[in-house]
């Protein structure tokens, strides 16, 4: 078999903080005096996760699919923009093992968010919620994080070929 049957992606992304904008996380929409700035609706953790999935199958990266310049993606809901990709790997004979992400933020306290958050994902990604991880990280006041500019995400996915006889034991396969 000239490919391996598993691969890891990385995924990073930074999306500004200001006021007047919705606070959206890993799909879910988190009370706080602030929001996130983007072109979508700049869900900095599900942008992050897309490019990991994406970045595993050597598929290019989310500004490929999803261009700034295109206003079919403003204000566009980010779990649509990681099904898409999810559609790709399928497409190419890949499922999602597992995913693990940290979101860096100085505020707001994520923990009561991060059941909602691993939820949402699932559901988007269509593995189960076991396979999902998502941490909450602040970075001691030190940098845009620590100040309050902006919050980052950083992701790993673990994806493997599809196989008829072996399915992985976190990927279903149902459809979305
Ligand atoms: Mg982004």
């Amino acid at each position: 078999m000239s490919d391996p049957s598993f691969r890891v992606g990385i995924g990073y992304d930074v999306h500004r903080l200001v006021p007047n904008r919705p606070l959206i996380l890993g799909g879910v929409s988190i009370p706080f005096a602030m929001g996130l700035l983007g072109h979508s609706d700049a869900d900095v953790l599900l942008h992050a996760i897309t490019d990991a999935l994406l970045g595993a199958a050597a598929l290019g990266d989310i500004g490929a699919y999803f261009p700034p310049s295109d206003m079919a993606w403003k204000d566009a809901d980010s779990r649509h923009l990681l099904r898409v990709a999810v559609g790709h790997l399928r497409t190419a004979g890949w499922s999602t093992i597992n995913i693990d992400a940290t979101v860096v933020c100085e505020a707001p306290k994520l923990l009561p968010h991060v059941a909602a958050m691993r939820e949402s994902i699932a559901a988007t990604v269509g593995i189960g919620i076991e396979c999902v991880s998502v941490k909450g990280k602040t970075s001691e006041g030190l940098g845009f994080t620590g100040r309050g500019d902006g919050i980052a995400a950083h992701v790993v996915a673990l994806i493997q070929r599809h196989t008829e006889e072996a399915s992985p034991s976190c990927a279903r396969s149902s459809s979305e």
